[in-house]
């Protein structure tokens, strides 16, 4: 199917990631590890997998569900839910929980998100501000990182000095779709060590696509993400997690339902054991995402292709992105991580005005679940400089299926 060439250069490559490999084999051995002690020491049983409907008063699977993602995630108090439509509803319940009129939230790593534009009310498109926090008298600022790479610790200092404001402190672990550097646990717990000389100020993480990258996750406030990345391992097919401090998981709590009631209601129907095998398999899965991504890598770098984070270099998130100077790159690699995909394999991804988002989005994507971007898939922004945004692979071998069709369609 592949040709002699491009086995080889397939072997190579992966002869070049053997070390890393090993390494990233000892942190799912890790974080499984962490994982299983939590469920035995919680004494999970057949009984918790039951469904509840109605309000699911007294629902104690999906009590305790909420208390072993917060274990996992080393977070006081949390939960994971299936109510959660996605990330970006997450971290919209997040900051909606915790911000007030007249406060400020801080972003601390540049813009964002792209689908936050709608929810902070920075987007054109979409809602036109109507519901967003600017629209309920939330003021918004930022801080960029120092050249697209680091915190820059003593900006946000100052500013927390200046301006008392300020209720949220926001950072975004992951680089996202934007042409940055993803930030590792220690930088993250060293902003929050500086946020927490602050009285009333709250440090938000979008922990998107980071679970499980590394030993430990970030501390903070809130850790916010989605079941359908890496923290659902590949099993949740729906849901999001909120967890950290007490007060803050909360204050989270009531706008997840309603003041009053918090965390104690929602009905489970069925959604728990999908969850916490999930949370099972998050480490491996995990793990074989982050090994295709060192493999893409390694790939495109021999092809000539500038790719960031560069193949040798440990990760903190899942996402791999290759420059690929043109259109037409970009739609024939997309075309081919199609191709090379479980589901949907025949057809070809054009670009198109996704809901949440402001440019032309190409996204190849045949996954068991709609959207789970920790199955393998590709997204890329039609513009300059022309990135694609690679990430997922349930097994290493299909991830690195779909990059060796995807180079084939690309060189024809
Ligand atoms: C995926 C992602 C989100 C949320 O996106 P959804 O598609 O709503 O789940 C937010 N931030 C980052 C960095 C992400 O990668």
């Amino acid at each position: 199917m592949f040709s002699e060439k491009l086995l080889k250069l397939a072997d190579e490559s992966e002869k070049k990631l053997s070390e890393i490999f090993a390494e990233i084999d000892k942190t799912a051995f890790f974080n499984t590890q962490k994982v299983m002690s939590i469920f035995r020491e919680n004494r999970l049983s057949d009984r918790h997998f039951n469904s509840t409907c109605g309000y699911g008063y007294n629902d104690d699977g999906r009590d305790l569900c909420d208390k072993m993602f917060a274990e996992a995630f080393g977070a006081e108090a949390g939960f994971a839910r299936s109510q959660i439509i996605s990330g970006t509803h997450a971290l919209a319940i997040a900051l909606y929980g915790i911000l007030r009129p007249n406060d400020t939230m801080l972003s601390v790593s540049g813009k964002p998100y792209d689908t936050l534009d709608n929810v902070i009310g920075l987007g054109e498109s979409g809602n036109n501000g109507e519901g967003s926090l600017i629209e309920y008298g939330v003021k918004y600022e930022e801080i960029s990182l120092i050249d697209g790479k680091f915190l820059d610790y003593e900006a946000v200092r100052k500013y927390l000095e200046r301006d008392k404001t300020v209720k949220v402190v926001f950072v975004q672990r992951s680089k996202g779709y934007g042409d940055r550097r993803t930030l590792t646990v220690n930088e993250i717990d060293k902003l929050f060590e500086l946020v927490r000389e602050f009285d009333g100020v709250y440090l938000v993480v979008d922990n998107c696509y980071g679970e499980f990258t590394e030993e430990r996750e970030p501390k903070g406030d809130l850790l916010v993400g989605s079941l359908i990345k890496n923290a659902g391992g590949g099993i949740a097919e729906t849901g999001g997690y909120i967890v950290g401090t007490k007060r803050a998981v909360e204050l989270a709590s009531y706008r997840l339902t309603v003041p009053g009631i918090g965390l104690e209601a929602g009905a489970s129907m069925g959604a728990t054991k999908p969850m916490i095998k999930g949370l099972f398999f998050a480490p491996h899965i995990t793990a074989q995402a982050v090994k295709t991504a060192h493999f893409a890598a390694a790939m495109f770098e021999s092809l000539g292709f500038e790719c960031y984070p560069p193949s040798l270099e440990r990760r903190s998130d899942i996402i791999q992105t290759i420059r690929l100077h043109n259109a037409e790159n970009v739609l024939k690699f997309c075309a081919g991580i199609q191709k090379g995909s479980p589901v949907d394999s025949f057809v070809t991804p054009e670009g198109w005005e996704m809901p949440g988002y402001n440019d032309s989005v190409v996204m190849a994507a045949g996954a068991f679940t709609q959207g789970s971007s920790i199955e393998l898939s590709a997204d890329a922004p039609l513009r300059e400089p022309y990135l694609v945004y690679l990430q997922g692979g349930l097994t290493y071998e299909s991830g690195k299926l779909g990059i060796l069709t995807a180079v084939s369609e690309m060189l024809g």
